[in-house]
């Protein structure tokens, strides 16, 4: 394949989406999966959508969710600058290029003069767009006068810049996921390509840049599907070869119909951006997936089974395995059902292979906070045990507290089950064989314990479900042996002590 070059385009008017997370994602397995380059472009020309925390917020995001870009702002800058609000001129010198060839023209329609026209045609049940059709007969270079065109201009009546739309053609786009579409040209209309700030619209700066940037497939959200007619014509107006295309298909809510939105994450308890978020102005907070205590890599595993997959049975896949992997004409045409029992699914599988250095910060800080020494080599040797039980690294806590710390309570129901009348007398007894054992390990615990039963001559459970009880508070949690060794000799007597003296 020529060179590859992908670009992930994000605009600073927020928190980046997950859908954002995952056309970056696809981008950079894209590149790295052709040894290409993966660039990131700051895409802020509109001044009334910037949000002043949104471009570090994109940059954090991508890191947390190790999606490094090989080019972008303040990082191998080859094309740049890679923000728009830095490349003014070059637009402005595109625009001219237009212009001097008849493919734009201004337009000297105040906003108001537009509204009432709208407004007139809402009324005759049409509606208004500006394109080959009226565009004769509205206030634009293409009809004033060229010395009157001239003094609007110098007498700084505001202006917008439109692309002149050629009719009567159709379009063959072609788009890598989608095939090819055919498109009447008659169907569009002149879209503003310079407004009246002097700002280009997302359509010229985009197709510049991918251009000077030497972009060879634009990897996007279907959301701009419907541009692609122009952006094709925009490239023939500037005589310039096409990148290729490929849209990728919106993910849809849980439930119901239409585009994954925040709400739907507020309402089914899930987050839709991968990092917390503190809006600016309103100082309203929003969950993230890292702080929910997802897994970067359970998270873009997730990510990139939205709209994609291999096509065989193998689910969980890391970020190399998914580069080597990834394969542009397999993503789905349709929407990726959002699915959040899959997604905290992919974490609880990750919690079965991640390192412990992971989770040891979550670990650390419940001891820190109930006073206790930390142990490495015992704090792993808990988390291996109890981590078959654990999605997030936040419950990991609740599941191993009684390593730590003595049941403070009994789990009543169980007690009234399992506890019998000669409960507490065995565990007594018991106790004696205990205090015995000479080196305290879990199989010679476990020896002895078998030992006592057998020669009860009573059932494993008379036993064990109780001595599970007096040690953890519940019958819940691994095997009862570990614990024993774990938490020691005298610390089990004492529990066993303590039970039967309450219970
Ligand atoms: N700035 C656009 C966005 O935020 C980029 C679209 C594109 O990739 O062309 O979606």
């Amino acid at each position: 394949m020529e060179n590859v070059r992908v670009r992930f385009a994000p605009s600073p008017t927020g928190p980046l989406h997950i859908g954002g997370v995952r056309t970056a994602l696809y981008n950079y397995l894209f590149a790295k999966k052709n040894k290409g380059t993966f660039v990131l472009r700051i895409e802020d020309t509109d001044q009334n959508r910037f949000v002043s925390n949104a471009e570090q917020y994109i940059k954090d995001a991508l890191e947390w969710a190790t999606i490094p870009y090989d080019e972008g702002p303040g990082k191998n800058e080859k094309y740049g600058p890679y923000k728009q609000s830095e490349r003014s001129s070059i637009y402005q010198e595109h625009i001219e290029r237009l212009i001097t060839t008849g493919k734009a023209y201004y337009a000297f329609d105040t906003p108001e003069e537009l509204d009432k026209i709208r407004k007139q045609a809402e009324e005759d049940k049409k509606t208004f767009s500006y394109d080959h059709t009226n565009r004769k007969e509205l206030k634009n270079s293409l009809n004033l006068k060229k010395s009157e065109v001239n003094e609007l201009i110098a007498s700084k009546h505001p202006y917008v810049i439109r692309f002149k739309n050629e009719p009567g053609k159709v379009l063959q786009l072609e788009d890598i996921i989608r095939g090819s579409i055919q498109i009447q040209t008659d169907i569009l209309d002149d879209k503003v390509l310079m407004k009246a700030d002097g700002l280009p619209t997302y359509h010229l700066a985009n197709i510049v840049d991918d251009h000077l940037m030497k972009i060879s497939h634009v990897i996007r959200g279907e959301e701009w599907l419907p541009s692609l007619a122009l952006h094709y014509q925009l490239y023939e107006a500037f005589g310039w070869k096409k990148p290729k295309f490929a849209h990728l298909p919106l993910i849809l809510k849980p439930v119901g119909k239409g585009k994954l939105s925040k709400r739907d994450g507020d309402k089914l308890g899930f987050p839709v951006f991968p990092l917390e978020y503190t809006n600016p102005d309103t100082k309203e907070i929003t969950s993230g997936y890292k702080e929910s205590g997802y897994f970067p890599a359970a998270f873009i595993n997730m990510l990139a089974f939205l709209g994609w997959n291999p096509g065989t049975e193998q689910e969980l896949f890391n970020l190399n395995e998914l580069s080597e992997a990834f394969d542009l004409t397999k993503v789905s045409k349709g929407g990726a059902k959002f699915n959040p029992d899959k997604t905290r699914w992919f974490n609880q599988q990750y919690m079965q292979k991640v390192a412990y250095s992971e989770v040891q910060p979550y670990i650390l800080y419940n001891l820190q906070n109930n006073k206790i020494e930390p142990n490495e080599l015992i704090d792993k040797r808990i988390f291996e045990l109890i981590k078959d039980r654990a999605t997030f690294p936040q419950e990991l806590w609740s599941l191993s507290t009684y390593f730590y710390l003595a049941p403070d309570e009994y789990d009543a129901k169980a007690v009234k089950k399992q506890w019998k009348e000669n409960t507490s007398s065995l565990l007594k007894e018991l106790s004696k064989d205990l205090k015995g054992i000479p080196t305290w390990e879990a199989e010679i615990v476990e020896q002895i314990i078998k030992t006592f039963i057998g020669n009860k001559e009573i059932g494993f459970g008379k036993v064990m479900a109780p001595l599970r009880l007096s040690l953890v508070g519940s019958l819940s949690g691994p095997d009862i042996f570990q614990i024993i060794e774990i938490i020691g000799k005298e610390e089990t007597l004492n529990r066993i002590e303590t039970a039967t003296n309450k219970l």
